[in-house]
C-alpha cells in the first residue's frame, strides 16, 4: 500500500492560501503500490519505489519518513540534500535491520515553497513541472537510461516511450552511500501551478495532455484526479502518483492566471483572423482586375474580344469570349493586326468595343476610298462583256 504523508489541505503563508491536490493509484497492471508521497506544506514530493516482493513500497516509505522528520522548514538547499542523504543511508541501512531486501531503491521529487521561492531535490525519474501562464515546463531531468539516449540525439522521446529499457534509471536512493540529488531553485509566480508525479503519469501520458488537463481544472484536487484518471485510460501500466501545489496568491492572481491559459487561443484567433482577411482582400483584389481586365485576339481570322486575362490560374481559364466580331484580321493595318495576333490587352471590355468600332471605322473609310476604283473596274468588266457579246454576236453572223 502507498504510504501517504499529508497534514492538511491547504496552507497559510502572507495572509494567502496555497491549495493542492494529490492522488496515488496502483494502476491497472501492478500487483503493489510502491510509490509514496508527501503533501505536508510547505514540504511536497513523490517517490517511486523499486526492488520487488514490497521491497520497493518500503525503500519509498522510508524515504518520505526520514524526509518528512528532517526536511527544512525554509527553502534551504543544503539542509534538503542532507535530508535526502539521510534518507539514502537509510533506505541502505535497512536489510540489515531486516527491514525490505538488499537493492531497493526508490526515486525522489521533493519541493519546498516559500513565497515564491521554489526548492526542488531531485533522484531518478519521478519529476516537477510548473505550469506558469498558461505553459507546462519540465523542471527536472530524469536519471533515466532513456534521458541519456535523448540528450545525446539516439532516439526521440516518442520512442522512448516505447523502448525496452525505459524503466532504467541510473541514480537512485538506496543504491549508493555517496549519492546526491540534483537541486533545482528558480522563482515563481503567484497563480503557478506545480505538478510532482511519478513516472507513472509522466511515461503514459504526453505533455501536451498533461497541460491541457492542468489548464481545464481551476481545483488541484480536481486536477490532481484527473491527471490520474488520464494515466489509467492510457493503459494505467505503472503505479501513478500525483501532487498538484497552487502557488500561494490571490484569488485575483488565479483568475489572472487563468485568464493567460486562454490569452494564445485569443491571439491564435486573431491570426487566423487576420490571415481570412487578406487572402479574401487578395481574392477580392484579384476578381475585381480579372472582371475589369480584356483583350483582343484572333480567332479563326475573325477579331475577337475578351473579358479577364489571357492567363490560366490553377489549370482554369481567366477570360471569357464576350463577342466574335466581324472583323476580318487581315483588313486591318498590318501593325495593328500583329499586336492582336499577338493579344492585345485593353482597360476594359467598353474600351475593347470602342476600339473595334474603330477599326470597323477604319475599314469603311477604307473601302470607300478604293471606290473609284472600284467602279472603273465594273465599268471596264461591263465595257469588256459587252465587247465580248458584240464579238459573238459578230461572229454569229
Ligand atoms: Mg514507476
Amino acid at each position: 500500500m502507498a504510504t501517504r504523508i499529508a497534514k492538511q489541505n491547504a496552507m497559510h503563508s502572507q495572509g494567502f492560501t496555497a491549495e493542492f491536490g494529490s492522488r496515488t493509484e496502483i494502476g491497472l497492471v501492478r500487483e503493489h503500490n510502491e510509490d509514496s508521497l508527501i503533501v505536508m506544506p510547505p514540504l511536497y514530493a513523490v517517490a517511486d519505489g523499486m526492488g520487488g516482493h514490497e521491497a520497493g513500497e518500503i525503500a519509498s516509505e522510508i524515504t518520505v519518513n526520514t524526509l518528512a522528520e528532517l526536511a527544512p522548514k525554509h527553502a534551504d538547499a543544503i539542509q534538503m540534500v542532507r535530508a535526502v542523504e539521510a534518507a539514502n543511508l537509510d533506505v541502505i541501512k535497512a536489510p540489515s535491520k531486516g527491514i525490505g531486501r538488499e537493492g531497493m531503491g526508490t526515486t525522489l521529487t521533493a519541493a519546498i515553497i516559500e513565497d515564491n521561492r521554489l526548492l526542488i531535490a531531485q533522484v531518478g525519474d519521478s519529476r516537477a513541472y510548473i505550469l506558469s501562464e498558461g505553459r507546462l515546463t519540465q523542471l527536472t531531468r530524469d536519471h533515466s537510461l532513456m534521458a541519456d539516449m535523448i540528450d545525446a540525439g539516439q532516439i526521440t522521446e516518442a520512442e522512448a516511450r516505447v523502448h525496452p529499457n525505459r524503466s532504467v534509471i541510473t541514480r537512485a536512493i538506496g543504491s549508493d552511500p555517496f549519492m546526491r540529488p540534483d537541486i533545482y531553485e528558480l522563482a515563481v509566480n503567484p497563480g503557478d501551478r506545480l505538478l510532482l508525479c511519478s513516472d507513472g503519469l509522466s511515461a503514459m501520458v504526453e505533455d501536451r495532455t498533461i497541460a491541457s488537463v492542468m489548464r481545464r481544472h481551476f481545483d488541484p484536487q480536481e486536477c490532481a484526479d484527473a491527471l490520474t484518471e488520464a494515466a489509467l485510460e492510457a493503459g494505467g501500466h505503472d503505479n501513478v502518483t500525483v501532487v498538484v501545489v497552487d502557488i500561494p496568491g490571490t484569488e485575483k492572481d488565479r483568475k489572472r492566471a487563468l485568464k493567460k491559459y486562454r490569452r494564445p487561443k485569443i491571439w491564435l484567433g486573431v491570426v487566423i483572423a487576420a490571415v481570412v482577411l487578406v487572402f479574401a482582400a487578395a481574392a477580392f483584389g484579384f476578381n475585381h482586375y480579372v472582371n475589369n481586365s480584356a483583350y483582343l485576339a484572333e480567332e479563326d481570322g475573325k477579331v475577337c474580344i475578351y473579358q479577364g486575362v489571357p492567363e490560366e490560374f490553377l489549370g482554369m481559364n481567366m477570360s471569357t469570349l464576350v463577342e466574335e466580331t466581324d472583323i476580318d484580321i487581315d483588313d486591318l493595318q498590318p501593325g495593328v493586326a500583329n499586336r492582336i495576333r499577338n493579344v492585345m490587352q485593353v482597360d476594359g471590355v467598353e474600351e475593347a468595343q470602342r476600339l473595334v468600332e474603330d477599326y470597323r471605322a477604319e475599314i469603311e473609310l477604307s473601302n470607300v476610298a478604293e471606290a473609284p476604283n472600284s467602279e472603273t473596274a465594273k465599268a471596264q468588266a461591263k465595257a469588256a462583256a459587252q465587247s465580248g457579246s458584240s464579238t459573238e454576236n459578230a461572229g454569229g453572223e
